[in-house]
């Protein structure tokens, strides 16, 4: 039986450089794996999944027509995983439709995104995803401030640490990976 796999991190936790090489590895072996993300993040350009360190990859959005794309392709030609960038967008219709394609057409799919964003919330896509999925991994990185493991996002505006705002603003403004404690005293929250 295939699985559905969350693969979680901070921001700069090497989340698209690791979905890039997921996807090569199957490719290079001859083996179909389609690549997606969600259409509420364009800034990478229409329709690619961009690392940090300049790899690139096209990919197809997610819509509420997932499993019958992924099930004709499949029936035409062998899939052998569907891979999913910015998976904390998802929503809960759209994880239990990967589900589907783990658990019917007996595919893997493996799901890349935040897990919380800059309020320590669970973003909606990550937390269907730690109910439903088979296995979980975190992806490590470094706090910005000192070496520990980052766990969080912080939101910088013009440079300056805030929690208040949109949960979902994407472009003027930035997020670095902080550990707890940074996070509190840096946000004066202690
Ligand atoms: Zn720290």
């Amino acid at each position: 039986m295939a699985k559905l796999y969350y693969r979680y991190g901070t921001m700069q936790s090497n989340k698209s450089n690791q979905i890039i090489t997921t996807h090569h590895q199957y490719t290079t072996q001859g083996k179909q794996c389609l690549a997606y993300s969600t259409p509420i993040d364009t800034r990478s350009g229409h329709k690619r999944i961009k690392s940090r360190i300049g790899l690139e990859l096209v990919c197809e959005y997610i819509t509420e027509n997932i499993y019958e794309e992924v099930k004709a392709i499949h029936e035409k030609d062998r899939v052998h995983a569907v891979v999913v960038d910015e998976a904390q967008f998802l929503s809960r219709a759209d994880v239990h439709r990967l589900s589907d394609i783990a658990d019917v057409l007996d595919i893997p799919v493996i799901c890349f995104g935040l897990k919380t964003d800059f309020r320590n919330h669970l973003f909606e896509g990550s937390r269907v995803l730690l109910e439903l999925s088979d296995a979980i991994d975190e992806l490590k990185t470094i706090c910005q401030f000192c070496n520990k493991k980052a766990t969080l996002n912080m939101r910088l505006l013009n440079g300056v640490p805030t929690n208040i705002g949109e949960t979902i603003q994407i472009g003027d403004e930035e997020y670095v990976p902080v550990c707890r404690k940074c996070y509190k005293e840096r946000l004066e929250l202690v």
